[in-house]
């Protein structure tokens, strides 16, 4: 599994609003739109292309388009929706899955209660919105539905990652076999706290995003 840690002072600078307490709810959801289109400049890097010709008003010109089938990208619900209009800004073409997890306060195991997702995958990029990788369990669950349904390639772009989640995940999906699994994150972070959150963190993603409800 390739981890990618971006290494770009807007992101670094945009990431450490967002990890202060002081933040506001508006503040907070429009850094994190800015930073995942940054992140997806990334993320984006290993899509495929084919060949096109195109006319320019001087001569023709040699160029590319994305390759077929399109990708798909898919929020973990609730937080990653906040993570949505930033990746779809820069693939307006893509398709949209989505997956809900909740995690157990006490035992920190996710479990899914909803999912809307293509059943065939096969030859589909597949990009994962999900800030906060903390254990690593809803994104193995996640990226697992997504191989097992074909996808070509599966992406995952958090804000935030602890070492115990990459190493969860790594665990799971270490080589290119059987698909290339991939996290781009603005941060790594030095550990989780006993309750499951990343220390220092930003706290939980989707009560800043949303509020707490
Ligand atoms: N989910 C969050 O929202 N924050 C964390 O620190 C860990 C998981």
């Amino acid at each position: 599994m390739q981890t990618l840690v971006a290494d770009h002072p807007l992101v670094a600078h945009k990431l450490t609003v967002l990890r202060d307490a002081s933040t506001d709810t508006p503040t907070f959801r429009r850094l994190t739109d800015e930073l995942v289109t940054l992140l997806a400049y990334e993320a984006t890097r290993y899509m495929r292309t084919e060949p096109v010709s195109v006319t320019t008003p001087v001569a023709t010109a040699a160029g590319v388009r994305l390759a077929s089938p399109n990708p798909l990208v898919v929020p973990v619900l609730r937080a990653g929706i906040g993570m949505l209009d930033g990746m779809t800004r820069l693939l307006p073409s893509a398709d949209v899955g989505f997956v809900g997890l909740a995690r157990d306060d006490e035992t920190l195991i996710a479990s899914t209660y909803a999912a809307r997702l293509p059943e065939d995958l096969t030859g589909r990029d597949a990009f994962v919105l999900d800030p906060m990788l903390a254990t690593g369990g809803t994104l193995e669950t996640v990226v697992t539905m997504l191989v097992s349904r074909g996808a070509a390639a599966v992406t995952a772009i958090c804000l935030l990652s602890a070492p115990e989640g990459v190493a969860r995940l790594a665990a799971a999906y270490p080589g290119d076999e059987p698909v290339p699994v991939r996290v781009v994150t603005a941060g790594m972070d030095e550990r989780l706290n006993e309750h499951g959150y990343i220390v220092p963190g930003l706290g939980d993603a989707g009560d800043r995003l949303f509020g707490e409800i």
